[in-house]
Protein backbone atom coordinates (compact mmCIF):
# COMPACT_ATOMS: atom_id res chain seq x y z
CA UNK A 1 0.00 0.00 0.00
CA UNK A 2 1.01 3.82 -0.95
CA UNK A 3 2.10 5.78 2.04
CA UNK A 4 0.09 8.45 2.34
CA UNK A 5 2.31 11.54 2.58
CA UNK A 6 3.39 10.33 -0.88
CA UNK A 7 -0.48 10.54 -2.10
CA UNK A 8 -0.31 14.73 -3.39
CA UNK A 9 2.87 13.94 -5.53
CA UNK A 10 0.56 11.21 -7.23
CA UNK A 11 -2.06 13.27 -7.79
CA UNK A 12 -0.10 16.07 -8.81
CA UNK A 13 1.89 14.05 -11.77
CA UNK A 14 -1.81 12.51 -12.67
CA UNK A 15 -2.54 16.11 -13.32
CA UNK A 16 1.09 17.14 -15.05
CA UNK A 17 0.58 14.27 -17.45
CA UNK A 18 -3.33 15.01 -18.59
CA UNK A 19 -2.00 18.46 -18.86
CA UNK A 20 0.79 17.83 -20.85
CA UNK A 21 -1.16 15.51 -23.33
CA UNK A 22 -4.10 18.54 -23.58
CA UNK A 23 -0.63 20.91 -24.49
CA UNK A 24 0.46 18.52 -26.81
CA UNK A 25 -2.73 18.54 -28.39
CA UNK A 26 -3.21 22.20 -28.17
CA UNK A 27 0.51 22.62 -29.96
CA UNK A 28 -0.43 20.16 -33.06
CA UNK A 29 -4.23 22.33 -33.16
CA UNK A 30 -2.43 25.49 -33.51
CA UNK A 31 0.61 24.07 -35.79
CA UNK A 32 -2.65 22.87 -38.61
CA UNK A 33 -3.79 26.58 -37.96
CA UNK A 34 -0.68 28.06 -38.70
CA UNK A 35 -1.48 26.21 -42.62
CA UNK A 36 -5.14 27.36 -41.88
CA UNK A 37 -4.96 30.57 -42.06
CA UNK A 38 -2.21 30.92 -44.64
CA UNK A 39 -5.21 29.43 -46.87
CA UNK A 40 -7.75 31.77 -45.98
CA UNK A 41 -5.49 34.61 -46.53
CA UNK A 42 -5.00 36.14 -42.94
CA UNK A 43 -1.42 35.88 -43.09
CA UNK A 44 -1.49 37.77 -39.28
CA UNK A 45 -3.32 35.21 -37.75
CA UNK A 46 -1.38 32.34 -39.43
CA UNK A 47 2.07 34.26 -38.46
CA UNK A 48 0.71 34.66 -35.15
CA UNK A 49 0.50 30.47 -34.80
CA UNK A 50 3.79 30.13 -34.63
CA UNK A 51 4.00 32.11 -31.71
CA UNK A 52 1.64 30.08 -30.28
CA UNK A 53 3.04 27.07 -31.45
CA UNK A 54 6.27 27.96 -29.55
CA UNK A 55 4.42 28.96 -26.61
CA UNK A 56 3.06 25.46 -25.71
CA UNK A 57 5.74 24.00 -26.54
CA UNK A 58 7.64 26.10 -23.69
CA UNK A 59 4.72 25.40 -21.45
CA UNK A 60 5.01 21.90 -22.03
CA UNK A 61 9.02 22.36 -21.36
CA UNK A 62 7.65 24.31 -17.81
CA UNK A 63 5.17 21.44 -17.18
CA UNK A 64 8.84 18.75 -17.79
CA UNK A 65 10.37 20.77 -15.12
CA UNK A 66 7.14 20.59 -12.77
CA UNK A 67 6.47 24.07 -12.93
CA UNK A 68 2.73 23.36 -13.55
CA UNK A 69 1.32 26.67 -12.03
CA UNK A 70 3.71 28.93 -14.18
CA UNK A 71 2.61 26.62 -17.44
CA UNK A 72 -0.83 26.81 -16.96
CA UNK A 73 -0.72 30.71 -16.59
CA UNK A 74 1.25 30.79 -19.83
CA UNK A 75 -1.15 28.67 -21.65
CA UNK A 76 -4.40 30.66 -20.12
CA UNK A 77 -2.44 34.18 -21.05
CA UNK A 78 -1.88 32.78 -25.01
CA UNK A 79 -5.34 31.33 -25.58
CA UNK A 80 -6.56 34.45 -24.23
CA UNK A 81 -4.24 37.22 -26.22
CA UNK A 82 -5.06 34.78 -29.34
CA UNK A 83 -9.11 34.44 -28.94
CA UNK A 84 -9.31 38.43 -28.79
CA UNK A 85 -6.78 38.64 -31.79
CA UNK A 86 -8.64 36.74 -34.23
CA UNK A 87 -11.60 37.87 -32.80
CA UNK A 88 -10.38 41.43 -33.11
CA UNK A 89 -8.89 40.72 -36.97
CA UNK A 90 -11.98 38.39 -38.59
CA UNK A 91 -14.93 39.47 -36.06
CA UNK A 92 -16.95 37.17 -33.64
CA UNK A 93 -19.07 35.38 -36.29
CA UNK A 94 -16.48 32.45 -36.14
CA UNK A 95 -17.15 31.80 -33.04
CA UNK A 96 -13.24 31.75 -31.62
CA UNK A 97 -14.19 33.85 -28.63
CA UNK A 98 -15.37 30.53 -26.79
CA UNK A 99 -11.85 29.67 -26.45
CA UNK A 100 -11.65 32.44 -23.51
CA UNK A 101 -14.10 29.71 -21.86
CA UNK A 102 -10.99 27.34 -22.39
CA UNK A 103 -8.41 30.07 -20.72
CA UNK A 104 -10.45 30.63 -17.91
CA UNK A 105 -10.96 27.13 -16.88
CA UNK A 106 -7.23 26.63 -17.00
CA UNK A 107 -6.57 29.37 -14.76
CA UNK A 108 -8.95 27.03 -12.01
CA UNK A 109 -6.80 24.51 -12.29
CA UNK A 110 -3.96 26.58 -11.22
CA UNK A 111 -4.15 25.12 -7.60
CA UNK A 112 -0.85 27.68 -6.06
CA UNK A 113 -3.54 30.68 -7.14
CA UNK A 114 -5.73 31.24 -4.39
CA UNK A 115 -9.32 30.85 -5.31
CA UNK A 116 -10.38 34.70 -4.89
CA UNK A 117 -7.58 35.56 -7.13
CA UNK A 118 -8.28 32.66 -9.47
CA UNK A 119 -12.28 33.68 -9.60
CA UNK A 120 -11.01 37.26 -10.46
CA UNK A 121 -8.85 36.32 -13.13
CA UNK A 122 -11.70 34.12 -14.54
CA UNK A 123 -14.20 36.42 -14.31
CA UNK A 124 -11.79 39.34 -16.27
CA UNK A 125 -11.71 37.00 -18.92
CA UNK A 126 -15.46 35.64 -19.40
CA UNK A 127 -15.74 39.61 -19.18
CA UNK A 128 -13.36 40.10 -22.43
CA UNK A 129 -15.21 37.06 -23.74
CA UNK A 130 -18.72 39.09 -23.52
CA UNK A 131 -16.82 42.36 -24.63
CA UNK A 132 -16.04 40.58 -27.60
CA UNK A 133 -19.43 40.67 -29.46
CA UNK A 134 -19.25 44.82 -28.33
CA UNK A 135 -15.92 45.48 -29.52
CA UNK A 136 -15.38 43.40 -32.57
CA UNK A 137 -18.31 43.60 -34.49
CA UNK A 138 -16.38 45.44 -37.05
CA UNK A 139 -13.62 43.23 -37.93
CA UNK A 140 -10.43 44.46 -39.29
CA UNK A 141 -10.50 41.55 -42.13
CA UNK A 142 -13.47 40.23 -43.30
CA UNK A 143 -13.38 36.87 -44.81
CA UNK A 144 -15.93 35.11 -46.92
CA UNK A 145 -18.68 33.80 -44.39
CA UNK A 146 -20.47 32.21 -46.33
CA UNK A 147 -17.33 30.08 -47.14
CA UNK A 148 -15.66 29.51 -44.44
CA UNK A 149 -18.21 29.80 -41.89
CA UNK A 150 -19.23 26.30 -41.21
CA UNK A 151 -15.73 24.49 -41.22
CA UNK A 152 -14.25 27.25 -38.79
CA UNK A 153 -17.63 26.43 -36.74
CA UNK A 154 -17.21 22.51 -36.69
CA UNK A 155 -13.45 23.06 -36.22
CA UNK A 156 -13.78 25.09 -32.88
CA UNK A 157 -16.84 23.43 -31.68
CA UNK A 158 -14.33 20.15 -31.64
CA UNK A 159 -11.40 21.80 -31.09
CA UNK A 160 -12.98 23.80 -27.87
CA UNK A 161 -14.81 20.85 -26.46
CA UNK A 162 -11.78 18.28 -26.16
CA UNK A 163 -9.70 19.98 -23.38
CA UNK A 164 -13.04 20.58 -21.92
CA UNK A 165 -13.88 16.83 -21.86
CA UNK A 166 -10.13 16.37 -20.58
CA UNK A 167 -10.29 19.08 -17.47
CA UNK A 168 -13.44 17.82 -16.53
CA UNK A 169 -12.21 14.04 -16.86
CA UNK A 170 -9.14 15.68 -15.04
CA UNK A 171 -11.21 16.94 -12.23
CA UNK A 172 -13.22 13.57 -11.72
CA UNK A 173 -9.62 11.63 -11.05
CA UNK A 174 -8.15 13.93 -8.67
CA UNK A 175 -11.84 13.79 -6.30
CA UNK A 176 -11.82 10.25 -6.99
CA UNK A 177 -8.36 9.48 -6.21
CA UNK A 178 -8.25 11.85 -3.10
CA UNK A 179 -11.67 10.21 -2.33
CA UNK A 180 -10.25 6.52 -2.32
CA UNK A 181 -6.94 8.24 -0.22
CA UNK A 182 -8.87 9.78 2.52
CA UNK A 183 -11.32 6.55 2.84
CA UNK A 184 -8.04 4.77 3.03
CA UNK A 185 -6.70 6.80 5.56
CA UNK A 186 -9.72 6.68 7.95
CA UNK A 187 -9.79 2.99 7.59
CA UNK A 188 -6.38 2.24 8.40
CA UNK A 189 -3.61 2.80 11.53
CA UNK A 190 -0.87 4.95 9.87
CA UNK A 191 2.05 2.97 11.45
CA UNK A 192 0.74 -0.95 10.64
CA UNK A 193 -1.37 -0.09 7.50
CA UNK A 194 -4.27 -2.90 9.24
CA UNK A 195 -7.56 -1.75 9.56
CA UNK A 196 -8.00 0.81 12.80
CA UNK A 197 -10.35 0.23 15.57
CA UNK A 198 -13.47 2.24 14.54
CA UNK A 199 -13.30 1.49 10.84
CA UNK A 200 -13.25 -2.27 11.89
CA UNK A 201 -16.40 -2.82 13.66
CA UNK A 202 -18.36 -2.72 10.68
CA UNK A 203 -16.71 -4.90 8.71
CA UNK A 204 -16.80 -7.32 11.66
CA UNK A 205 -20.26 -7.24 12.00
CA UNK A 206 -21.08 -7.55 8.21
CA UNK A 207 -18.63 -10.65 8.56
CA UNK A 208 -20.32 -11.80 11.18
CA UNK A 209 -24.04 -11.47 9.89
CA UNK A 210 -22.79 -13.39 6.45
CA UNK A 211 -21.59 -16.38 8.72
CA UNK A 212 -24.29 -16.86 11.17
CA UNK A 213 -26.50 -16.14 8.01
CA UNK A 214 -24.91 -19.53 6.46
CA UNK A 215 -24.55 -21.27 9.37
CA UNK A 216 -20.89 -20.86 9.01
CA UNK A 217 -18.69 -20.52 12.40
CA UNK A 218 -16.70 -17.60 13.13
CA UNK A 219 -13.77 -17.07 15.46
CA UNK A 220 -12.52 -14.20 16.97
CA UNK A 221 -8.64 -13.57 18.22
CA UNK A 222 -7.03 -11.18 20.47
CA UNK A 223 -3.36 -10.70 19.98
CA UNK A 224 -0.73 -9.28 21.81
CA UNK A 225 2.87 -9.35 21.59
CA UNK A 226 5.29 -10.56 24.92
CA UNK A 227 7.13 -8.35 27.20
CA UNK A 228 6.90 -5.51 24.59
CA UNK A 229 7.64 -2.43 27.52
CA UNK A 230 11.02 -4.47 27.46
CA UNK A 231 11.79 -3.99 23.52
CA UNK A 232 11.13 -0.36 24.13
CA UNK A 233 13.20 -0.09 27.56
CA UNK A 234 15.92 -1.79 25.99
CA UNK A 235 15.80 -0.85 22.14
CA UNK A 236 14.09 2.15 22.19
CA UNK A 237 10.69 3.45 21.11
CA UNK A 238 11.82 3.56 17.36
CA UNK A 239 12.60 0.11 17.36
CA UNK A 240 9.72 -0.39 19.15
CA UNK A 241 7.63 0.34 16.39
CA UNK A 242 9.61 -1.60 13.51
CA UNK A 243 8.63 -4.80 15.61
CA UNK A 244 4.77 -3.80 15.66
CA UNK A 245 4.81 -3.39 12.15
CA UNK A 246 6.93 -6.23 10.79
CA UNK A 247 4.73 -8.42 13.57
CA UNK A 248 1.32 -6.60 11.38
CA UNK A 249 2.93 -7.39 8.18
CA UNK A 250 3.63 -11.19 9.05
CA UNK A 251 -0.21 -11.08 10.70
CA UNK A 252 -1.73 -9.44 7.09
CA UNK A 253 0.46 -11.76 5.23
CA UNK A 254 -0.26 -15.32 6.94
CA UNK A 255 -4.43 -14.40 6.89
CA UNK A 256 -6.63 -14.88 4.30
CA UNK A 257 -8.27 -12.71 1.75
CA UNK A 258 -12.04 -12.59 3.60
CA UNK A 259 -10.42 -12.24 7.14
CA UNK A 260 -9.81 -8.94 9.26
CA UNK A 261 -6.39 -7.62 10.98
CA UNK A 262 -6.86 -4.71 13.08
CA UNK A 263 -4.86 -2.94 15.37
CA UNK A 264 -6.53 -2.98 18.54
CA UNK A 265 -4.26 -0.78 20.16
CA UNK A 266 -0.39 -0.38 21.21
CA UNK A 267 0.92 -3.87 20.33
CA UNK A 268 -2.54 -5.33 20.73
CA UNK A 269 -4.41 -6.81 17.23
CA UNK A 270 -7.60 -8.23 16.64
CA UNK A 271 -8.12 -11.43 14.33
CA UNK A 272 -11.49 -12.14 12.60
CA UNK A 273 -11.36 -15.59 10.72
CA UNK A 274 -14.77 -16.03 9.29
CA UNK A 275 -15.72 -19.64 8.22
CA UNK A 276 -13.35 -21.07 9.90
CA UNK A 277 -13.76 -23.52 13.04
CA UNK A 278 -12.49 -23.15 16.11
CA UNK A 279 -9.72 -26.18 15.24
CA UNK A 280 -8.96 -24.41 12.12
CA UNK A 281 -8.69 -21.28 13.46
CA UNK A 282 -6.32 -23.09 15.80
CA UNK A 283 -3.74 -24.78 13.67
CA UNK A 284 -3.82 -21.22 11.96
CA UNK A 285 -2.50 -19.72 14.51
CA UNK A 286 -0.25 -21.78 15.33
CA UNK A 287 1.34 -21.13 12.06
CA UNK A 288 1.47 -17.43 12.89
CA UNK A 289 2.60 -18.21 16.29
CA UNK A 290 5.46 -20.08 15.02
CA UNK A 291 6.62 -17.57 12.09
CA UNK A 292 6.82 -14.38 14.63
CA UNK A 293 8.50 -16.49 17.39
CA UNK A 294 11.13 -16.87 14.04
CA UNK A 295 11.70 -12.97 12.73
CA UNK A 296 14.51 -11.23 14.25
CA UNK A 297 15.08 -7.81 14.62
CA UNK A 298 18.17 -5.42 15.78
CA UNK A 299 20.33 -7.39 13.67
CA UNK A 300 19.31 -11.11 14.93
CA UNK A 301 20.02 -9.18 18.70
CA UNK A 302 16.23 -8.92 18.72
CA UNK A 303 13.14 -11.83 18.77
CA UNK A 304 9.37 -11.24 19.75
CA UNK A 305 6.73 -13.78 20.85
CA UNK A 306 2.53 -13.08 20.44
CA UNK A 307 0.01 -14.93 22.95
CA UNK A 308 -3.11 -15.50 21.41
CA UNK A 309 -6.94 -15.69 22.99
CA UNK A 310 -9.47 -17.33 20.77
CA UNK A 311 -13.11 -17.53 21.08
CA UNK A 312 -15.42 -18.71 18.75
CA UNK A 313 -18.22 -16.31 17.85
CA UNK A 314 -21.72 -18.17 18.86
CA UNK A 315 -24.62 -17.06 17.28
CA UNK A 316 -26.19 -15.84 20.56
CA UNK A 317 -24.04 -13.42 21.38
CA UNK A 318 -22.69 -9.81 21.00
CA UNK A 319 -19.39 -8.58 19.69
CA UNK A 320 -18.60 -7.23 23.00
CA UNK A 321 -19.16 -10.38 24.74
CA UNK A 322 -17.00 -12.96 22.12
CA UNK A 323 -14.26 -10.00 22.73
CA UNK A 324 -14.41 -10.45 26.77
CA UNK A 325 -13.79 -13.96 26.01
CA UNK A 326 -10.70 -13.22 23.54
CA UNK A 327 -9.52 -11.22 26.18
CA UNK A 328 -9.90 -13.85 28.85
CA UNK A 329 -8.19 -16.62 26.86
CA UNK A 330 -5.40 -14.14 25.63
CA UNK A 331 -4.57 -13.99 29.73
CA UNK A 332 -4.57 -17.18 30.41
CA UNK A 333 -1.83 -17.51 27.74
CA UNK A 334 -0.16 -15.13 29.48
CA UNK A 335 -0.79 -16.60 32.59
CA UNK A 336 0.46 -19.85 31.49
CA UNK A 337 3.95 -18.19 30.29
CA UNK A 338 2.73 -16.44 27.09
CA UNK A 339 4.11 -17.27 23.73
CA UNK A 340 1.11 -19.73 23.39
CA UNK A 341 -2.81 -20.10 22.36
CA UNK A 342 -5.47 -20.46 24.62
CA UNK A 343 -9.14 -21.09 23.64
CA UNK A 344 -12.11 -19.52 25.61
CA UNK A 345 -14.44 -22.78 26.69
CA UNK A 346 -17.76 -22.33 24.45
CA UNK A 347 -20.71 -20.50 26.59
CA UNK A 348 -24.26 -23.29 26.83
P1 LIG B 1 2.77 -8.44 28.24
O1 LIG B 1 3.63 -9.57 27.81
O2 LIG B 1 2.06 -8.75 29.51
O3 LIG B 1 1.82 -8.03 27.16
O4 LIG B 1 3.72 -7.22 28.56
P2 LIG B 1 3.99 -5.92 27.70
O5 LIG B 1 5.24 -5.29 28.18
O6 LIG B 1 3.91 -6.27 26.28
O7 LIG B 1 2.68 -5.06 28.04
P3 LIG B 1 2.48 -3.62 28.60
O8 LIG B 1 1.02 -3.34 28.38
O9 LIG B 1 3.02 -3.48 29.97
O10 LIG B 1 3.34 -2.68 27.65
C1 LIG B 1 2.98 -2.37 26.39
C2 LIG B 1 3.90 -1.27 25.92
O11 LIG B 1 3.70 -0.97 24.55
C3 LIG B 1 3.69 0.03 26.66
C4 LIG B 1 3.65 1.08 25.59
O12 LIG B 1 4.54 2.14 25.85
C5 LIG B 1 4.10 0.36 24.35
N1 LIG B 1 3.47 0.85 23.15
C6 LIG B 1 2.16 1.04 22.90
N2 LIG B 1 1.98 1.51 21.65
C7 LIG B 1 3.21 1.64 21.09
C8 LIG B 1 3.68 2.07 19.80
O13 LIG B 1 2.92 2.45 18.91
N3 LIG B 1 5.03 2.08 19.59
C9 LIG B 1 5.90 1.67 20.54
N4 LIG B 1 7.19 1.69 20.26
N5 LIG B 1 5.49 1.28 21.75
C10 LIG B 1 4.17 1.25 22.03
MG1 LIG C 1 2.14 -7.01 25.40
MG1 LIG D 1 -0.85 -4.99 25.62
Amino acid sequence: MQHPHQQPNKIEQLKSRLLTQVAWYCMALHACLIYAFWYIEVPLLGAFNVLSVATWWFGIKLLERNQQSLALRVFSLEVTIHSVLVCAVIGTDYGFQFYLWTASCLLLLDTQLKLKQAIIWCTAIIVIFAYTYIGFNLPLQPIDYQKMAPYLHFANVIICGIPMIYTIGLIREITVNQQHELEVLAAHDSLTHLFNRRYAQGLIQQAYKSCINHQHPICVVMADIDHFKQVNDVYGHEQGDEVIERVALCLSQHINSADIAVRWGGEEFLLVFPNCSQSQAQKHLEIIRQAIEAMTFAQGSLQVTMSFGLALWQAQSDFEEVLKQADIALYKSKHKGRNTISVAPLVH
